[in-house]
């Protein structure tokens, strides 16, 4: 089969709504690297959406993986519990930053992990509102396509969405919002559409992943856990792209010493296994009823099996260390890149391993050049390189590299990077 063939078929087979950036269909993914159905090499710049924190099948998980699945595959963790379970929200728990007493509770993807946010913070206050912020992305159903701000393709054709969500500007200098328009914002909400009192939660990203890697400022979100603490809103951070070492530290809330009530965590958790959690503050954690949170395969042993083993790897390999390494290089050779083209690159933007560069019209903030990042992604492949976009106009190009990847790699897609973006 070739790539060609299989594209075809997945034309005819799946929805067109499930997307398809590349026609590259993998056969073999180690550490960085990728191969494809006609035996061309990748270096893999995406990790399957900031997944692969820990490498494509990382000896040690799929070690754990592959025990546990002979053991036993699924039990339920609301039927009948298990021990990696409860060691990985023991370990989770401790590791996380927020109150020093806190619980934890699975589900299967990312944007059930926000959707339970919601409900325990409706549980624990008795109250209907919840404030995110333009630009964000926190997920595809109901509630998660509520909280995100941007429209199309996300949200286009679904409405109508859950009532009582309302959108605070996100502070981004770039594009002349400042930390002060943000907090301005807020209080406009309160003044003219729905009090503190009745708001449950505020949620952020500490870095926007989807809306292009902006960081939020360290004094913003030290600004919002006051204004929790003054109104009793839950604060929730959706560290589900910036979580398991991707930006410096174990969770990116860690960089501003700010202390959420709330952590969603997915992606890099488990090493490519499908498993989400929520962790946060105990007794807003038990608000709800026995059996009013969870799912059929939320925490499955296997995947707990594999987050055990992806913490294991990052302590082992010091892998927040090497996300700071890795940002930092990319940066350095990107601000080269910048100065050379000036009129294309608006900004570089890196938090650890979490790097983007934005692209514009004549260095001009309010000309995403979206043509030039579409040409760059599509050609990747043909520089031996797998890239994401994202950003609001899609005119973000996204770097998130395996924490493990090996140096001379990360510097041949490094090299590979500036011959594509000449070439584009
Ligand atoms: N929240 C953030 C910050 C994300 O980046 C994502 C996915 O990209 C989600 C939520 C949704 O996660 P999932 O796709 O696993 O549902």
């Amino acid at each position: 089969m070739t790539n060609q063939e299989l594209q075809q078929r997945k034309l005819a087979a799946f929805a067109r709504g499930q997307g398809n950036v590349y026609p590259v269909y993998v056969t073999k993914a180690k550490n960085a690297e990728v191969w494809d159905v006609e035996g061309n090499r990748y270096i893999d710049l995406g990790t399957g959406i900031a997944v692969c924190n820990t490498g494509h099948s990382h000896p040690q998980v799929v070690k754990a993986a592959q025990q546990q699945l002979e053991q036993f595959s699924h039990s339920c963790v609301m039927i009948n519990p298990y021990e990696v379970a409860v060691e990985l929200a023991e370990k989770l728990t401790r590791l996380a930053p927020g109150p020093s007493v806190k619980k934890a509770m699975f589900v299967t993807t990312g944007a059930e992990a926000v959707e339970n946010c919601v409900k325990i913070a409706r549980a624990a206050t008795g109250r209907r509102g919840v404030i995110a912020f333009t630009g964000g992305f926190h997920g595809r159903t109901n509630m998660t396509m509520g909280l995100t701000g941007k429209v199309a393709p996300y949200k286009h054709l679904f409405g109508p969405f859950p009532a009582d969500i309302y959108h605070a500007p996100f502070p981004v200098a770039a594009h002349g919002v400042s930390e002060e328009d943000a907090l301005k914002g807020l209080q406009h909400i309160f003044k003219a559409a729905i009090a503190p009192s009745d708001v449950a939660a505020i949620i952020i990203e500490p870095v926007q992943g989807e809306g292009g890697f902006y960081p939020a400022p360290a004094s913003f979100m030290q600004a919002l856990r006051k204004l929790c603490d003054d109104t009793g809103i839950v604060l929730i951070a959706d560290e589900i792209q910036t979580g398991f070492a991707r930006t410096g530290k174990l969770f990116c809330c860690e960089h501003s010493d700010v202390e959420p009530d709330l952590i969603t965590m997915a992606k890099g958790i488990a090493g490519g296994l499908p498993l989400a959690a929520v962790v946060g503050k105990a007794e807003l954690m038990d608000a709800p009823l026995p059996g009013g949170l969870g799912g059929t395969y939320g925490g499955s042993p296997v995947a707990c099996a594999a987050a055990l083993a992806v913490l294991e790897v990052i302590a082992q390999e010091d892998l927040c260390q090497r996300a700071t390494h890795i940002g930092a290089l990319f940066n350095q050779r990107l601000t080269a890149l910048q100065k050379e083209y000036p009129e294309s690159i608006l900004e570089v933007r890196q938090t650890g391993a979490m790097v983007a560069i934005e692209l514009v019209h004549e260095g001009d903030p309010e000309q995403p050049d979206t043509g030039l990042t579409q040409r760059i992604i599509k050609l990747a492949p043909e520089h031996g390189l797998i890239l994401l976009a994202c950003g609001y106009y899609g005119n973000v190009i996204r770097f998130l590299p395996a924490l493990t990847i090996e140096e001379s790699v990360l510097n041949e897609a490094l090299d590979q990077f500036e011959v594509l973006f000449c070439a584009a």
